[in-house]
């Protein structure tokens, strides 16, 4: 690992400031999940092929409530299939190290992070769940988990009759719809965590930001909040994304590689900047004075942080 990126991640961790990790579609590729980038997204609507950022919207669901469902639940099936990797399980030692220092924005519907074992009250999920649905009319907005006997489809497969039945919202009897965000809809604090989010980046030190494109709102909302404010950002791609620059313009670093693989060598860095951390507090010293040498530690590298070109 890069030395100037090894002692940044060390002094983030001996600190106290935020840690943050902003994930999209790339962490879970490795788990068999593909992207939107790849040709396996695309789907057929009669005779005409739709992108996935045509399918994943609410005009298209208006349009063909049944097509864009039996995507979804062939996406789903595909969810259902994959496991965490290690890049999943990495985020989870990141937060039990470092608990209420820590938050992860996950850009992804699929749930792995959760099956991971991250907690629900530290992950926000600012573009849903697959595998929860509500009211399309918004009749009510509570969740409503996907019944286990709804199944996967393969591709080109219909909704069978109990799939229709079991996609009514059970209060007005509408059609419900995937709790996912659409490409043509806008975020919310109640579902998608908007507000927390954007009040997590002001005040976030390290955020990595991890298999993203950058093409959605929020995230790159996220991004500059902690670029303008200083904080060091760590892009983790296989290939450059439009956070590379940003990232690397203020000062933080671009990781080319898998997200399996480049995670847990992140984590292990941060855990060995969080015993060095624990060592500060001596034996018979007070809290107090162990917080003030903490300090000294942040200011130093909010110092460094100022000084960085832009
Ligand atoms: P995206 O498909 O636009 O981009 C994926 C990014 O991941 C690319 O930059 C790619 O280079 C990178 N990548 C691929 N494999 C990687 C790996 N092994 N390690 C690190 N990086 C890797 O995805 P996005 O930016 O998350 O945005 C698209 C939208 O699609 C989001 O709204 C998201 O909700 C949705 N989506 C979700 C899933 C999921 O839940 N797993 C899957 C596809 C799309
Ligand atoms: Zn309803």
């Amino acid at each position: 690992m890069d030395s100037v990126l090894k002692k940044n991640l060390l002094e983030v961790a001996a600190g106290q400031g935020r840690i943050t990790v902003m994930t999209g579609a790339g962490i879970s590729a490795e788990s068999g999940i593909p992207t939107f980038r790849g040709p396996e997204g695309y789907w057929t609507v009669g005779s005409k092929e739709y992108h996935p950022q045509e399918m994943a919207t609410y005009s298209m669901f208006r349009q063909y409530p049944e097509q864009v469902w039996a995507w979804y639940l062939y996406r789903l099936g595909v969810c259902r299939r994959a496991y965490a990797n290690e890049g999943h399980r990495a985020l989870v030692r990141l937060e039990k190290l470092f608990v209420e220092r820590f938050t992860l924005i996950t850009q992804n519907v699929d749930g792995l992070h959760l099956r991971a074992g991250s907690s629900p009250e530290r992950t926000f999920q600012i573009h849903g769940n697959i595998f929860f649905m509500r009211c399309a009319d918004g009749c009510r907005t509570d969740l409503v988990p996907m019944p286990d006997f709804v199944e996967g489809k393969e591709k080109g497969e219909p909704l069978t009759e109990g799939d229709r039945s079991a996609l009514r919202c059970p209060a007005c009897g509408g059609w419900s719809r995937p709790h996912v965000l659409w490409f043509d809809e806008t975020y919310n604090e109640e579902h998608f965590r908007f507000v927390s989010s954007l009040k997590i980046a002001s005040a976030t030190d390290l955020l990595l930001i991890v298999g993203t494109s950058g093409a959605t709102n929020l995230p790159n909302q996220v991004a500059w909040r902690v670029h303008e404010r200083g904080g060091t950002i760590v892009d983790i791609n296989i290939e450059q994304d439009p956070f590379s620059r940003l990232a690397v313009s203020g000062g933080g670093h671009f990781i080319q590689g898998p997200a399996a693989k480049v995670l847990p060598e992140i984590v292990d860095v941060l855990k060995a900047g969080m015993r060095n951390r624990i060592k500060v507090h001596r034996p018979g010293e007070s809290s107090c004075q162990a917080r003030n040498s903490n300090l000294e530690i942040r200011n130093k590298s909010e110092i460094q942080m100022t000084k960085r070109p832009k």
